[in-house]
């Protein structure tokens, strides 16, 4: 029996640090939307007791470090499962981009997991394991649109956005999400106006989810790699209707309303960057759109 499951990847539309709190983690508040660029995930039941990672990514691990691999593993053992599992990964999205890839990927072997093995777990059981995994990996459970709350763990859902096109483009460069926190200063950096977002969203407003993107993070990033603020340059002058970087970067995203504008926005990018997608915003989670 095989289970195919989609793992899209996730944008932030705002991210916020709030403070270090004691267990070592910070307290975030972080509007989340998925976009239809995609890993396939295909799950194959083995008859040995194994867990198998097969990409033809030369950048996904193949052990107990890739995401995938560690949900396979909590559902194993916290439904105490015998069987094996062969996990195949289509990579799509790009690797250590912002675009919580690795996350969604776990998230995509629980949810298929639960069907292969005819669990009948709840989505919240199926956050609940994820949260162990990493701190996306709850929202990419269920995808669509939502506030990430505490970690990143605590879920409330949100309207979808308005329709729109987003163009991605990542700089040929990786950043490490745990050297960005360390150089973050709380105090000095930007803050999205979080509950001005969730109101732009509630009101299906395009132009003022537009003028609230804000990511607390970016400002660190951006000072080592200024190759991200180039990205935002460009794709403002071609008229992007919003610009902002994703998670801990580098990815930088354009919100676009208008087709007319979008292969302007995309054909500037093409050849000075080497990663360009040209995606929709999902927005809503696979079962209600
Ligand atoms: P986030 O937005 O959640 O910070 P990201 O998009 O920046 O995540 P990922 O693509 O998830 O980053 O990859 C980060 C690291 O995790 C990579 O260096 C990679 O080695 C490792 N990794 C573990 N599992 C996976 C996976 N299934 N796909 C890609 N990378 C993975």
């Amino acid at each position: 029996m095989v289970v195919l499951e989609k793992a899209p990847a996730k944008i932030n539309l705002s991210l916020d640090v709030l403070h270090k709190r004691n267990d070592g983690f910070h307290e975030v508040e972080m509007v989340m939307t998925t976009v239809d660029l995609a890993d396939r995930i295909e799950l194959t039941k083995l008859s040995n007791n194994t867990i198998r990672i097969e990409s033809e990514s030369r950048f996904v691990p193949n052990d107990e470090r890739n995401l995938a691999y560690r949900a396979a593993k909590v559902m194993k053992e916290h439904f105490q499962v015998k069987a094996g599992v062969k996990i195949f990964i289509e990579k799509n999205i790009p690797v250590a981009a912002g675009l919580a890839g690795g996350s969604s990927d776990a998230a995509a072997v629980l949810r298929g997991l639960n069907r292969l093995w005819g669990l009948r777990a709840s989505l919240e059981e199926l956050a609940e394991l994820g949260s162990r995994i990493g701190s996306d990996v709850p929202f990419c459970v269920y995808g669509g649109t939502a506030l990430a709350k505490g970690r990143g763990e605590k879920i409330q859902e949100l309207p979808s956005p308005p329709p729109c096109w987003v163009v991605l483009a990542k700089p040929a460069i990786g950043v490490s999400t745990e050297v960005v926190y360390q150089k973050l200063n709380i105090n000095k950096a930007d803050h999205p106006n979080t509950e001005a977002m969730i109101t732009a969203l509630n009101e299906k407003d395009f132009k003022g989810i537009c003028s609230q993107v804000s990511n607390t993070l970016e400002g660190v990033t951006t000072k080592l790699h200024p190759e991200v603020e180039q990205i935002k340059e460009k794709m403002r002058q071609a008229g992007a209707d919003a610009v902002l970087m994703s998670g801990s970067g580098p990815t930088v995203f354009a919100l676009v309303g208008q087709e007319a504008k979008l292969h302007r926005i995309y054909n500037s990018l093409k050849g000075f960057c080497p990663e360009v997608h040209l995606v929709r915003m999902l927005g809503c989670r696979e079962k209600t759109c």
